[in-house]
């Protein structure tokens, strides 16, 4: 199977999976889809209902990655999902009531659903590297919204021939979340914040790989690079296994019968999570509807709801700091699923150009049949974390929380009548201030005191991987303007 770019519009630039993963964007500036989105029926589903995380992840990979040995693949799974990585299970699902699920993605090794897709992704570049025979090193470039980058940070610790750098936005994260990162340990990593927001950090690293003379004078330290975000192909499909994942728990259970569809609520930032969902749809999985959740950057609801995408648009900062984005990248995925290159590459010039394109009605009626768009302001998703903790005893964060308010009011005003899986993709204790804020009504320090009030508030345990970190040494204090990041990246290739 080859991948072609999202704005390759005459289809002659196809490459291997392999490739596509090492190459992370297109030269183009386009995103790598695979050209055709295999089918599968309910012989199969039965069969992945009967594996282990592992296994159902290398049925599904070893159908998009037909260039990686499938013994491969598997290695890579195992590895990544075993009961030290992942304790409990990569993707449980938790059943709160009759209708309603919360399929938990966040029990890796950072406390996110990030996790989940960055525990395989530098084992399957690692082995890109041998299959493709490149011999440059890989500088992993990473602009994070919170999550991505201390997921990916672990992910690639001490990989062999790889470097990683991630820019987030110095002042649009979670205290936690900064912690996390600029405490991070191993040889071959560096973090920097940058004076801006996520769509500034995002926008410095695409126009990075775009820029022929930085490759160049990068070359030149012996380095190419790639992507760790949900552009690289590599990133979205570990995503999809979690879909089929859930559905497959849910017929083992009895929940559902074989063929019934189910409907998932997915909080958004940069369309990856929920695009991996409709790729599962269009594979034949039965899913329902998608439920699109936004919080109160609900550039996405207007436009799954009237095909106008706008972004001239004042920015909020959240407590669900990593759905904070106004160009989602992965909607270009979308639209070229639906319409093909030529289009898609006319919107997105619109987009660069005017910060806005409308959606033609017949690109916008595909949409409508399979998406839903709701959004949750700020009060209803701590209202949301409230009422789940007094109804259910269930404690959730706040994008987890967007999900879940979104999916009531998708209930309410759609009444679907089926199984909903709401997806939960941040540990409560990743964002314990507006947590606790949300649960006790009382102001809680932004830091990491406020881990132990809510632990000895809701009587539940701080995850491990978040336990002591803070007394760790801070390596990465630095800040830049988003015209350093050019600059930061070379010092860094040039480090020995
Ligand atoms: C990244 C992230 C999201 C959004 O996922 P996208 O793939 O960017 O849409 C939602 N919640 C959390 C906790 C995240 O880290």
């Amino acid at each position: 199977m080859l991948y072609y770019s999202t704005r390759d519009c005459e289809r002659k630039n196809g490459i291997t999976s392999s490739e596509a993963i090492l190459r992370g964007i297109a030269p183009d500036g386009g995103l790598y889809m695979p050209e055709s989105i295999p089918q599968v029926d309910e012989s199969f589903i039965n069969k992945l209902s009967q594996l282990d995380y592992a296994g159902r992840a290398t049925e599904i990979l070893s159908l998009f990655l037909t260039d990686y040995p499938k013994a491969d693949i598997e290695a890579c799974a195992r590895a990544a999902y075993s009961e030290e990585r992942f304790p409990g299970g990569a993707a449980p699902l938790k059943r709160l009531g009759d209708d309603l699920w919360s399929l938990e993605l966040w029990h890796g090794p950072t406390c996110a659903f990030k996790d989940i897709a960055l525990q395989i992704m530098p084992k399957l570049l690692s082995k890109a590297l041998g299959i493709t025979g490149a011999k440059e090193n890989l500088m992993i470039l990473v602009a994070t919204s919170g999550d991505t980058g201390k997921a990916a940070l672990e992910g690639y610790r001490d990989a062999d021939r790889i470097k990683i750098i991630v820019f987030y936005p110095s002042e649009g994260v979670s205290r936690v979340q900064k912690l996390q990162m600029i405490t991070q340990k191993g040889e071959n990593t560096r973090v920097c914040g940058i004076r801006g927001n996520f769509d500034d950090a995002q926008n410095g690293v695409k126009a990075l790989f775009a820029d022929k003379e930085f490759a160049k004078e990068l070359a030149r330290a012996g380095y190419a690079t790639s992507s760790a975000n949900s552009i690289n192909w590599g990133r979205l499909v570990p995503q999809i296994v979690y879909y089929f994942s859930a559905y497959c728990d849910m017929l083992s259970e009895g929940r559902i019968n074989q063929g019934d569809e189910i409907d998932f609520c997915v909080p958004t930032g940069n369309f990856g999570d929920i695009f991996a969902a409709y790729i599962a749809k269009r594979m034949e999985l039965p899913v329902g509807r998608l439920v699109c959740a936004s919080n109160r950057n609900n550039i996405l609801t207007d436009f799954i709801r009237t095909g106008v995408y706008d972004r001239n648009r004042p920015f909020y900062t959240t407590s669900s700091p990593s759905m904070d984005i106004l160009i989602s990248s992965n909607l270009e995925r979308l639209i070229y699923t639906i319409a093909g290159p030529s289009e898609t590459a006319e919107y997105m010039k619109l987009l660069s150009s005017e910060g806005r394109y409308k959606v033609s009605d017949a690109v916008l009626g595909e949409i409508a049949r399979s998406f839903s768009g709701y959004c949750a302001g700020e009060d209803e998703t701590a209202e949301a974390i409230s009422a789940l903790w007094k109804k259910y005893g269930y404690l959730c964060d706040t994008h987890t929380a967007v999900a879940m308010s979104c999916a009531a009011r998708y209930a309410a005003a759609e009444r679907p009548g089926r199984p909903m899986a709401a997806v939960s993709t941040a540990s409560p204790y990743k964002f314990p201030s507006s947590v606790l804020r949300a649960l006790a009504a009382s102001e809680a320090p932004d830091g990491p005191e406020a881990l132990q009030m809510l632990s000895d508030y809701t009587k539940t345990d701080i995850p491990l991987p978040l336990r002591g970190f803070d007394s760790a040494p801070v390596r990465f204090p630095g800040v830049c303007e988003p015209e350093g990041m050019r600059g930061e990246c070379l010092s860094f290739a040039g480090d020995r």
